[in-house]
């Protein structure tokens, strides 16, 4: 079994160069490998790539994820997050490869606080949404075997997260602002790929399940849960911690202005990937903690 992993630099695409191995021989590129090309700012190359290495299964974890960077550069996102993925369908559908991708709540209008199901009907705000959903519909269109998870609130320990923010600005300051009107599920990385792994490995046996799904932790919270429940974990890990528990301020999303619109209701129904997979997915702090733990080396 071969597979080609995109963007194997990213948050996800680091946690799944461990979760695929399991599963075969792994190629595993980013933007500026030198074999082949895997730069999504040029879709078009991306054909060689697959043919090359003729892959069984191709899993693209890159993106452009630069949420309000996208709002003034569309053609860029359009091409990373649309005109891309669309490719590797189009290969993949030629060949008779899975595509397993990602994509995301942004999707989704934010409205009302029922969680959303995959055939809820769909509305970006931002430019970022509105191209993840041009991918997710490319790849349907191309008729490949695929799975399409859609996520939310993604972080890891490798590299900078809200998480790692939050505990510098708690160590800094006395008060703390933090947007309490947007709801959804921190999910980590690790999860994700773990999830991933498992889904390719029942889809191999079962192509009928091809489709979209809802993949996050159990669970919801705000920013400013997260926020503190994070504190929290550092104050009683023995952490420096600056801010007092009730020094942390509930805020609406208008009083930090960004260039592009987020939902407020990033709730995900994750009940169809649960009976199809038969996973049971974990509370959103069970992650959270992890994670913690080991950025603070506990
Ligand atoms: P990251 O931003 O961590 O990773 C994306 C990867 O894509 C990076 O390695 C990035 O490289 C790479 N990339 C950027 N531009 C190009 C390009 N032109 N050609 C090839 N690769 C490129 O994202 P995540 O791991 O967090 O996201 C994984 C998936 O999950 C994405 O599909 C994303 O849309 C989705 N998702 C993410 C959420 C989140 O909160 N992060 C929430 C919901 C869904 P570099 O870092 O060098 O720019």
């Amino acid at each position: 079994m071969k597979i080609l992993l995109l963007g194997k630099g990213g948050q996800v695409g680091w946690e799944l160069q461990r979760s695929l191995a399991t599963l075969g021989e792994l190629v595993a590129l980013d933007f500026d490998s030198t074999d082949f090309s895997a730069d999504f700012s040029r879709p078009e190359s991306l054909s060689a790539t697959v043919n090359a290495i003729a892959p069984q299964i191709i899993v693209n974890a890159a993106a452009h994820t630069a949420v309000d960077k996208a709002e003034s550069e569309p053609d860029l996102a359009r091409s990373i997050n649309a005109t891309a993925p669309g490719v590797l369908a189009r290969e993949a559908a030629a060949i008779g490869a899975w595509l397993l991708h990602y994509s995301t709540d942004y999707v989704f209008d934010g409205s009302g606080s029922a969680p959303w199901r995959e055939d809820s009907p769909t509305g970006p705000l931002s430019v970022y949404g509105q191209t993840k959903l041009e991918g997710e519909q490319a790849i349907r269109a191309s008729g490949c075997r695929h799975l399409i998870l859609r996520t939310s609130w993604v972080y890891a320990a490798r590299g900078g997260n809200f998480a790692k923010t939050m505990l510098r600005l708690a160590a800094e300051r006395d008060r703390l602002s933090v947007i309490d009107d947007q709801i959804g599920a921190p999910t980590g990385a690790e999860l994700l790929a773990d999830l991933s792994a498992h889904a390719l490995r029942t889809a191999l046996q079962r192509p009928e399940i091809s489709g979209t799904y809802h993949a996050a932790a159990a669970g919801e919270t705000s920013w400013h849960g997260y926020a503190s429940h994070v504190i929290d974990f550092a104050r009683h890990a023995g952490q420096p911690v600056k801010v007092a528990a009730d020094a942390i301020a509930a805020v609406p999303s208008s009083a930090f202005p960004t260039p592009a619109r987020r939902p407020n209701n990033s709730r995900l129904d994750t009940s169809r990937l649960r009976e199809t997979f038969g996973v049971t997915l974990p509370d959103w702090r069970i992650g959270v903690d992890r994670m913690l733990t080991e950025v603070l080396g506990q």
